[in-house]
């Protein structure tokens, strides 16, 4: 490690390796983004055929796009797909004809309100085909006629998504899921997935104490096949978070899991709160894939971590969500609020004061001597008295840092020098 950035230029590096990628909901673009993941992380590659059933949905025909362009009379490509990917409408079907300005039209889908950005539209489920363009070209368009031309094919094929699972000690899981099925657009897809990667690297690293499982989903479709085929899983997973919009300026948010007060739910309070300027949503059936994690059949404790959420800032589903919204310091922050959030759940727990009756000497233990000489040594010997004091078997270390205002760190660690010094056991049966 040399630089506190490094982590947040690694990250912003991949983003702009995977973000020229024309990634949609199934496909080569899905492909190829995953096979570049490899290159970094144990990932395992899964193909679902279409046509499969998955719950009330049907794995959908595969989207194949090779070209896309709008000639006016010159032959110029006034409309390009090979200059943005977002100018063709996702899962466009094919067509190919000379139409007027007045027959295009229709098919044509600019934003007045920012005149100069390419706005991002699918179809997925409805055969239709289109093209989307800055406001201010479409102003500029003449009567035509236009040598219109969508090369692409909607065939059987498969759902790609991509599954990372690091084993540790306990059974007990945490899922984090990122969305890799939106073309080039960097925070909303590309910053989760970033994140997600390095997050990765890490843990593989720390050998930790709960398993962590990583999946990179196509959107609605992909969380809802991964869920169809996954039921057996649910009963391990005992925390997760929907990784995204990870890279802009704004503060961070997290949108509680449907239960509201699951243990992802104070752990993520705490930490946002201890980090400074940040906001905590109530769960609401909207959004990104928590809407499917928190569905009432599957009711997981899942929430969703992000920076600027779902569609509240400007630059949201257009060509301006580019490179430039995405910061390397954002991104490092993000990453720290995760990493924080995992160090919660990895060290939360009960414990029992092996010495209850008044508080026991510590002096004798060497314990104030273990804790003196640094600059938060009142602190930490709070935590130590407040650790002994509610250490009864009903109150978690969580419960403890909230109830004393204290960093969940510190109270962790003094649960930890008490338990060396045998002024504490674990009040339950549980994995260390
Ligand atoms: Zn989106």
């Amino acid at each position: 490690m040399t630089g506190a950035n490094e982590p947040g230029a690694a990250m912003k590096a991949l983003i702009a390796r995977l973000y020229p990628i024309c990634r949609s909901i199934t496909g080569e673009g899905v492909r190829e983004t995953l096979g570049i993941l490899c290159e970094e992380i144990p990932l395992e590659i899964h193909e679902v055929p279409s046509g499969t059933p998955v719950f009330d949905w049907v794995v959908p025909d595969e989207w194949v796009i090779r070209d896309a362009f709008v000639k006016d009379g010159t032959g110029e490509r006034i409309i390009d797909f090979q200059a943005h990917n977002l100018s063709v409408v996702n899962y466009s079907r094919p067509f190919k004809g000379t139409l007027t300005l007045d027959e295009l039209r229709p098919h044509l889908h600019a934003e007045a309100e920012h005149p100069d950005w390419i706005p991002y539209r699918t179809s997925y489920y409805q055969e239709n085909w289109g093209f989307c363009l800055p406001w201010n070209r479409l102003q500029a368009m003449g009567p035509g006629p236009y040598e219109v031309e969508i090369d692409a094919e909607v065939k059987p094929g498969s759902l790609t998504y991509g599954e990372c699972f690091i084993e540790g000690r306990s059974a007990e899981e945490v899922l984090v899921s990122a969305h890799c099925c939106h073309p080039s657009l960097a925070n909303d897809n590309l910053s989760g997935i970033a994140v997600a990667v390095e997050l990765i690297k890490g843990l593989m690293a720390a050998k930790p104490r709960l398993s962590y499982r990583f999946i990179f989903i196509p959107g609605t479709i992909g969380s809802i096949t991964w869920l169809a085929l996954n039921e057996a899983r649910f009963p391990s997973i005992k925390a997760g978070l929907v990784a995204v919009n990870l890279g802009d300026p704004g503060i961070m948010h997290y949108k509680k899991s449907r239960r509201g007060d699951a243990p992802i739910d104070r752990a993520a309070a705490h930490v946002l709160k201890a980090r400074g300027d940040h906001r905590i949503e109530d769960f609401s059936p909207y959004g990104y894939d928590e809407r499917q994690f928190c569905s009432p059949g599957i009711d997981l404790p899942v929430g969703c971590l992000s920076r600027t959420p779902y569609g509240r800032f400007p630059e949201y589903h257009t060509s301006a969500d580019n490179l430039d919204l995405v910061r390397e310091e954002a991104l490092a922050a993000s990453l720290a609020a995760f990493r924080e959030i995992f160090a919660v759940l990895e060290r939360d727990g009960t414990w029992l004061n092996l010495s209850p009756m008044a508080e026991p000497m510590l002096g004798r233990r060497g314990l104030y001597a273990a804790i003196g000489g640094r600059s938060d040594t009142k602190d930490r010997q709070m935590a130590m008295l407040w650790v002994l004091n509610q250490s009864d078997g009903r109150h978690s270390l969580l419960d403890i840092a909230e109830k004393a205002g204290l960093p969940f760190a510190l109270i962790a660690d003094a649960a930890e020098v008490l338990a060396a010094h045998d002024l504490l056991a674990p009040a339950e049966g549980r994995v260390l």
